[in-house]
């Protein structure tokens, strides 16, 4: 579990551009200082959704234990700050196997999600954060046969879990939406729009007070099995228990190595635009779409009258700026010809962790080491909930929901290096092609 053999590896993620989301918002202090003990009870490794969640259910249960999280970045610059703020309540994944037939995973994901947005919701209004928290759902769009016949497939997987959608054609989606590019959607109710540096933010600056926070340093050994070491670019720390919760950077850390992959993808925003411009953008004030296939653009009409885009993927490490900003200008053009300008105020890259199957590592990995990692890109609210049910897992609590996450499937092997690497370029690749105009 030490470092040594992998020192040419990224053990954390690096940005080229700052998270416009978190640009957008006042400057915030940081908690840089170290803490004055080198023991805790607990250490959570990244401040994502995951581990912070892990974080403030671990202090509920263990109010008189201390508990250190530690992340590389400053809380607001790492994914959970670079998304698209979509916080959705339903499977991302649906083809997801396991010892039960596909529909009760369905349902099992479903009852995990229902409590875990209940929860986020609380937290939220608890704890005052200001989010811009909108539960008006979003809109699934299609421009080829292609995504017609994806979107199509996943109407009928609702209909079997009894989820609720309304289908749209060319005209609604237009006058809802301000382009004709689409052919053909569905609204589902099922997602509550966040600015997501605002959220990440709130949650790490209200933890309960036997919550350490510690940000902008790195881990970058993980030795020992109870007590753990836990080595960062400036300190040591021991604990008895570690929570891992960095997502795809646990393989940096030998953990779950031959499992997980990162992946990058890539958003951008405008600037707050006029009157003229925001009145082609539809009837709504604020919107979303997610496109028919995973390789096209995301959409999405923020608050304070801006246009986001977010497209493309990238192997392992973030591609270069001309690129994305070519891609996402061509994605932002081809939908809306009228506009006058395609000007991006900040664009970014932010990284993802993906496994073979679409399956989330979710338990213990040995004694005293939990983890949950692999979020399959829709970890807002997967984060949320698996890292409030690690904490439970890791305290000894039952419930139904735990025993429910537990029984889910886990993520397969992955081939190692050359032939990784060879085979997710190539898959990206493929589904980039089998896009077309969904891109
Ligand atoms: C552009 C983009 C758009 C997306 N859109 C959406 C969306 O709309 N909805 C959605 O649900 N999901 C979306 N996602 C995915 C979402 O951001 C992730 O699923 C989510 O952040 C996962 O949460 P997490 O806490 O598990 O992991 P992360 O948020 O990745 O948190 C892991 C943390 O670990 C830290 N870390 C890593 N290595 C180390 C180390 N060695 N030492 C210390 N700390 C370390 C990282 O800095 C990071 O803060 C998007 C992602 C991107 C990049």
């Amino acid at each position: 579990m030490n470092l040594s053999h992998s020192s040419t590896k990224a053990t954390y993620p690096v940005y080229k551009n700052a998270s416009g989301w978190n640009a957008m918002l006042p400057i915030r202090q940081p908690h840089l200082a170290l803490p004055k003990q080198s023991r805790f009870d607990t250490i959570v490794i990244g401040a994502g959704y995951t581990g912070l969640a892990a974080a403030r259910r671990l202090a509920e249960l263990e109010p008189d234990r201390q508990i250190l999280v530690i992340d590389a970045n400053t809380v607001g610059e790492s994914s959970a700050g670079r998304n698209s703020g979509f916080v959705i309540n339903l499977p991302h994944n649906t083809k997801l196997g396991g010892h039960t037939s596909p529909l009760e995973v369905a349902k099992k994901q479903i009852h995990i999600y229902d409590a875990g947005l209940q929860l986020l919701a609380n937290t939220v209004r608890e704890q005052g954060i200001e989010c811009g928290w909108n539960p008006i759902g979003k809109y699934h769009a299609a421009a080829t046969d292609a995504g017609i016949k994806n979107l199509k497939a996943t109407m009928q997987q609702y209909r079997e879990w009894g989820v609720p959608f309304t289908e749209l054609d060319n005209t609604a989606l237009r006058e809802r939406l301000g382009t004709s590019y689409y052919r053909f959607g569905y609204h589902s109710p099922h997602n509550v729009f966040v600015q997501p540096a605002a959220l990440i933010r709130g949650l790490a600056d209200t933890l309960p007070e036997n919550v350490h926070l510690l940000e902008s340093e790195p881990v970058i050994a993980l030795q020992g099995n109870g007590p753990f070491t836990v080595k960062t670019v400036r300190s040591e720390f021991q604990a008895e228990r570690i929570i891992l919760a960095n997502n795809g950077f646990a393989k940096a850390l030998g953990i779950l190595s031959d499992r997980l992959f990162s992946i990058y993808t890539y958003a951008a925003v405008t600037p707050r635009l006029p009157e003229s411009e925001l009145s082609k953008l539809g009837t709504e004030s604020e919107w979303g779409v997610i496109p028919a296939n995973r390789l096209g653009s995301t959409l999405r009409r923020i608050q304070g009258g801006r246009l986001m885009i977010r497209s493309a993927y990238s192997y392992e490490k973030e591609q270069d700026e001309s690129k994305t900003r070519a891609l996402l200008t061509q994605s932002y053009k081809q939908r809306y010809p009228q506009m006058a300008s395609y000007q991006f105020e900040y664009l970014w890259g932010g990284t993802t962790a993906l496994t073979r199957n679409g399956a989330t590592f979710f338990g213990q990995v040995r004694p005293g080491l939990y983890a949950s990692l692999g979020c399959n890109g829709a970890g807002v609210l997967k984060g949320s909930i698996y890292g409030t049910l690690l904490a439970e897992l890791a305290t000894g609590s039952q419930s139904q929901l735990l025993t429910e996450a537990l029984s889910l499937e886990a993520p397969t092997w992955l081939p190692p290096e050359p032939f990784r690497r060879i085979g997710v370029v190539s898959a990206i690749r493929y589904q980039a092609a089998l896009a077309g105009l969904e891109r």
